[in-house]
C-alpha cells in the first residue's frame, strides 16, 4: 500500500478524504500520497495549538520547556537515518549531503535556540518622577501564541526547523504547513514530538497547496497571531495581504537574485572552489545561491574556464550513491521553469559555456527532473537571466573593471538577499561588504553560517530578522512593568 502523508493535529496523525501524488524528484515515480487538509482540519490544528497555550506547555518554566527541546534534538539524532531517507526520498538531495547538512542542522536548530534562549536578557531602567521617589520599568517577555509556518522545499527540514526551534523555545505553539512537495521531515518531526513529551497541539502539520487550499486556510486564520514564511516573493506578498487582516505580524524570508563578485587579487583555487558550490549546491535550489557572477577583467577567461570544468566534473546520479554530487530539481514543473530560462537565454544571445539542457541519465532515472550545471558569458545585466531568480543549477559570468561599478551593477536588482565577494585585499572587503545591499555579506567564503547571526533579506528578499536573539524578537513579545517606587 502506497504511504501516507497524513496531518499531524493536537498529537495524533490525522488522514482525510482527499489526497494527491508526492513524486521521487530522481524518477518521478509515485512513492506516496499526501493528504490535504481542508478548511476543517486547519481550524482543528489551529485549535489545537490555541489550547495548547493554556494546557501544561503555556506552564512550564522556561527551564521545562527548553528540557523538552534538548530531547527533541537528541531524538532527532537518534532517527538520523529515517530523517535522512525521508528527505532524500522527498528532494532528491544527494544522501551524503543530507547527513552532512539538512539533519545536524535540524537538530543543531532546537539546540541552538533553547540555548539563546536560556541567555536572552531583558531591559530595565531606572525612572526619575516628578515626586523624587522613582520608578522602575522592567520588560517581560511573552510569546505571541500561535504561530502559522509556511515553509518551502528546498531544504524543508533544515528551513522547517529554524523557525518552528525558535517559537517553541519562546513558550508558543505551532502549526507547519510544509511545501506540498516535501512532506516527509515534517511529518516524521510529529513522532519526535510525541515521543519526548511535548505536550500534544504544541506541533501540528498540515499539508496542502497554498492559495484554497491549507496555505490560504493557515494565514487567513484569525487565531493564528503571526506568521513566518519562506519562499518566493510573490507568495510572499500574497501572505502579507492576509496578514493585513487581523494585523498581524509577518517574518518573511524570501527569493534571491545574488551576486558572486570576484576580484582579480583573490585565491583563484578558493574562488572555484567556493563558487562553484554557491553556484550548483542542492542543483542550485539554494535561496542564498549566486546566478549572477562578477570577475574582474583579468581574472575573467581563467575564472570561466575552470568554472566550466568545476561544472562538468558534477556527478548526476541517484541520490543514494555515495559518488553522486548532485541530485535532480525538486519537480518536473520547476525543471520546465528552469529550461524557459536556459531557452531565453539562448534567445538573448548569450554563449552556453557548458550545459543548458538535459542530461542523459541511465533508463531508471531517465523520467526524473534532471538538468545541467550551466554556465553562460555573453550578457549583460539586462538580460533576463541575470534579473530574475531562476533556482536552478546555473550562472550568468559577467566582467567589470572597477570596485564602484561593481558595487552599483550588484545593487542594480530588486532583491537583496546574500552577496559573495572574493579579494585578498582586506580594505577593500571591508569597503564593499558596507555597500552591498544585502543581508548577509560572505567574504572569501560562502554559506558559513553561524546560528546566532542576523539571517534575513533586504529589499524584495525579506522583512524582519532571523537567528539568534534576532529570532526571539520575533517570536516574543516585550511587555513593560512599570512600578512606583
Ligand atoms: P513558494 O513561495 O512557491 O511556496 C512556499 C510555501 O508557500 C509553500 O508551502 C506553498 O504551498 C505556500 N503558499 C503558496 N501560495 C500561498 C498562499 N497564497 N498562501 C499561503 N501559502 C502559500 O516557494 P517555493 O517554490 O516552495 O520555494 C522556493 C523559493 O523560496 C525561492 O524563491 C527561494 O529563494 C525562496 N527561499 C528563500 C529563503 C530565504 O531564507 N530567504 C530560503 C529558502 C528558499
Amino acid at each position: 500500500m502506497a504511504k501516507i502523508f497524513q496531518n499531524f493535529i493536537d498529537g495524533r496523525y490525522v488522514d482525510t478524504d482527499k489526497h494527491f501524488d508526492k513524486h521521487a524528484p530522481y524518477d518521478n515515480k509515485v512513492i506516496g500520497q499526501i493528504a490535504e487538509a481542508g478548511k476543517a482540519e486547519v481550524d482543528a490544528a489551529v485549535a489545537a495549538a490555541k489550547a495548547a497555550l493554556k494546557g501544561p506547555w503555556g506552564k512550564y518554566t522556561i527551564e521545562k520547556r527548553l528540557e523538552l527541546l534538548y530531547a527533541l534534538a537528541d531524538e532527532i539524532t537518534r532517527r538520523f537515518e529515517d530523517f535522512a531517507i525521508a528527505e532524500q526520498q522527498d528532494t532528491g538531495i544527494p544522501l551524503h549531503l543530507i547527513r552532512h547538512v539538512a539533519i545536524p542542522r535540524g537538530a543543531a536548530n532546537f539546540k541552538v535556540f533553547a540555548d539563546v534562549m536560556k541567555t536572552v536578557p531583558t531591559e530595565f531602567f531606572q525612572t526619575t518622577t516628578p515626586d523624587g521617589t522613582g520608578a522602575i520599568n522592567y520588560a517581560l517577555r511573552r510569546p505571541v501564541g500561535v504561530v502559522g509556518v509556511i515553509c518551502p522545499w528546498n531544504m524543508p527540514f533544515l528551513l522547517m526547523t529554524w523557525k518552528v526551534a525558535p517559537a517553541l523555545a519562546c513558550g508558543n505553539t505551532v502549526v507547519v504547513k510544509p511545501s506540498e512537495e516535501t512532506p516527509a521531515t515534517a511529518t516524521l518531526l510529529g513522532e519526535c514530538m510525541n515521543a519526548v513529551g511535548i505536550p500534544a497541539g504544541v506541533y501540528n502539520v498540515v499539508h496542502g497547496f497554498g492559495p484554497n487550499s491549507a496555505g490560504e486556510f493557515v494565514t487567513t486564520h484569525e487565531d493564528v497571531d503571526a506568521i513566518t514564511f519562506t519562499g518566493e516573493t510573490r507568495t510572499g506578498s500574497a501572505i502579507m495581504k492576509a496578514a493585513a487582516v487581523g494585523a498581524r505580524p509577518v517574518s518573511m524570508e524570501m527569493g534571491g537574485k545574488n551576486p558572486g563578485i570576484i576580484f582579480a587579487d583573490a585565491d583563484l583555487d578558493a574562488v572555484i572552489e567556493g563558487t562553484s558550490r554557491s553556484c550548483f549546491l542542492n542543483t542550485g535550489q539554494v535561496c542564498l545561491g549566486t546566478e549572477r557572477l562578477y570577475v574582474e577583467r583579468p581574472a575573467f577567461e581563467a575564472v570561466v574556464e575552470r568554472l566550466k570544468v568545476a561544472a562538468e566534473k558534477i556527478k548526476m546520479g541517484n541520490p543514494a550513491d555515495s559518488t553522486t554530487t548532485m541530485g535532480p530539481l525538486i519537480s518536473q514543473e520547476h525543471r520546465e521553469k528552469v529550461l524557459s530560462y536556459y531557452r531565453k537565454a539562448v534567445e538573448e544571445g548569450a554563449t552556453v559555456v557548458t550545459g543548458g539542457g538535459i542530461p542523459e541519465m541511465p533508463a531508471d532515472l531517465a523520467s526524473g527532473s534532471w538538468v545541467q550545471p550551466t554556465v553562460w558569458t555573453g550578457l549583460d545585466d539586462s538580460a533576463v537571466i541575470a534579473r530574475e531568480e531562476i533556482f536552478g543549477p546555473c550562472v550568468l559570468v559577467m566582467p567589470f573593471d572597477g570596485e564602484d561599478e561593481v558595487i552599483e551593477r550588484a545593487n542594480n536588482t530588486r532583491y537583496g538577499l546574500s552577496a559573495t565577494v572574493w579579494t585578498t585585499n582586506l580594505s577593500r572587503a571591508h569597503r564593499v561588504a558596507a555597500k552591498l545591499e544585502s543581508g548577509i555579506v560572505w567574504v572569501n567564503s560562502w554559506f558559513l553560517r553561524d546560528l546566532r547571526t542576523a539571517f534575513g533579506g533586504s529589499k524584495q528578499s525579506g522583512i524582519g530578522r532571523e537567528g539568534g536573539v534576532h529570532s526571539l524578537e520575533f517570536y516574543t513579545e516585550l511587555k513593560n512593568v512599570c512600578i512606583k517606587l
